[in-house]
């Protein structure tokens, strides 16, 4: 029997300023049978685009990403911010509401020509995606899927990432 998953994500008026409805996902990792649902919904999509390995964005990206890659035999790479890489990385930057961010991934990370999946928990302007998609391919990785908990539909990120395929469990 299958969950509604809508049932497990907290909406926070207000946070973390006026006017935004935060969408929080901790209950749904917090229940075993809906993290497993979603993780399964995501490992599916995963298993029909034959993906070699998957990367997702610091920090939810991890929560969504790594179970599927645990599950497919897969291997996983962290998509970092400033600071946090140890070794050779390649950046990619994006703009925020103000000002900008950069995410980092190790230069090893991806062999050319490898199927990647991009994960995140939640698809807003599509910034972070973008950012996540073009260190993939400046590394030579072939995006075959992006993936998500959550699309908020009226910040029309879809637009930043046209012509990926895309997988929302949930819209808003
Ligand atoms: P974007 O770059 O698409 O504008 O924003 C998406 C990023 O911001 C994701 O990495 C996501 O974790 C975070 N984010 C923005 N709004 C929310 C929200 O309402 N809930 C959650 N869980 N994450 C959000």
């Amino acid at each position: 029997m299958s969950v509604n998953l809508h049932d497990y994500i907290a909406s926070v008026p207000d946070f973390p300023e006026k006017g935004i409805i935060y969408r929080d996902i901790s209950p749904l990792m917090a229940d075993g049978t809906a993290y497993r649902q979603a993780t399964d919904e995501i490992v599916a999509y995963a298993w029909k685009k034959e993906v070699d390995m998957i990367v997702g964005p610091e920090a939810r990206g991890f929560i969504v990403g790594c179970p599927v890659a645990y599950k497919l035999g897969i291997g996983f790479a962290p998509a970092r911010k400033k600071g946090k890489l140890p070794r050779p990385t390649v950046s990619a930057s994006y703009g925020l509401e103000y000002g900008k961010s950069t995410l980092y991934l190790h230069k090893d990370a991806i062999k050319p020509g490898q199927k990647v999946l991009v994960t995140d928990d939640l698809l807003a302007t599509g910034g972070t995606i973008a950012a996540t998609i073009q260190l993939v391919e400046d590394l030579g990785g072939i995006v075959v899927g992006t993936a998500f908990l959550i699309e908020l539909t009226d910040l029309n990120g879809r637009d930043k990432i046209k012509g990926y395929d895309m997988l929302a469990l949930m819209k808003y």
